[in-house]
């Protein structure tokens, strides 16, 4: 029996990186088999689930610029690595039976369906796990914008940010052990702070629109259901 959440449809954004495991670069499949049981369990709940999975695995943008290529090329490339890792969910996700459909914002019709605000949520009224691909599609954005702007789009109830720690500290808690969690924090206090929750342009579209932003650790086998449930640790970015 699902147990009772006050969520109906959440957006879940994850990096690339978590994706590689253990492994420097790329992806690795039992580590995303491990990420999809996460998602499925809070499917089997009730829960509309949409992602956004980053790039940063694969390629990133900034560090292709930063050796010579043209900024905007390397944004694209960013993108399409981020098009890889949504076709590794999705394949372990249908691996568990789900229904999955990725969307990407550039248009690849052999390979995914593109990017159609109804449709979209037609998916998610239908139960299916709608992954959010190639960004925003446009340069110079990262893929947590491109979060914040579908999550606003599918009129998600809130966003959760699956991380490596349990919420935004004061200072890097795998470095500082008196490092402070915090509870509760404004996007204002986020982005005075430069707490690094997401980058600005994500947090004042999420300030905007007033989205939640839920920061977990997504290590915990268990975790992303249990902070659906509203338990376990957790920082919460509202306004
Ligand atoms: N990117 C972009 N526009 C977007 C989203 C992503 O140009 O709307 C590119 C950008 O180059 C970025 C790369 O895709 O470096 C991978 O995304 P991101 O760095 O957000 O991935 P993550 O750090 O979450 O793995």
């Amino acid at each position: 029996p699902a147990a009772p959440t006050q969520y109906g449809r959440v957006m879940l954004k994850i990096s690339g990186e978590a994706l590689m495991g253990d492994q420097g670069f790329g992806l690795h499949p039992p580590t995303v088999s491990r990420i999809a049981d996460e998602v499925e369990s809070v499917a089997k709940m009730g829960v509309q689930v949409s992602m956004v999975i980053g790039g940063g695995n694969i390629f990133r943008g900034l560090q292709g610029s930063a050796q010579g290529m043209e900024r905007t090329t390397a944004d694209y490339m960013g993108m399409l690595a981020t098009v890889m890792n949504a076709l590794a969910m999705q394949s372990a996700l249908e691996a568990k039976g789900l229904h999955c459909r990725v969307i990407s914002a550039i248009r690849m019709d052999e390979v995914c369906e593109p990017y159609i605000r109804r449709r979209a949520i037609r998916h998610l009224e239908k139960g299916r796990i709608v992954i959010f691909a190639a960004g925003t599609g446009n340069p110079y954005f990262t893929t947590d914008t491109a979060a914040t702007l579908r999550a606003n789009e599918m009129n998600c109830e809130a966003i959760f940010k699956g991380t490596k720690v349990d919420g935004v500290y004061d200072k890097d808690p795998k470095k500082f052990p008196d490092a402070k969690r915090y509870g509760d924090v404004t996007y204002d206090e986020v982005l005075q702070k430069h707490l690094g929750v997401m980058d600005a342009s994500a947090i004042a579209l999420a300030r905007d629109n007033r989205l939640p932003i839920i920061v977990f650790s997504l290590d915990e086998p268990g975790g992303f259901r249990t902070i659906l449930e509203g338990n376990g640790t957790y920082t919460r970015v509202h306004s």
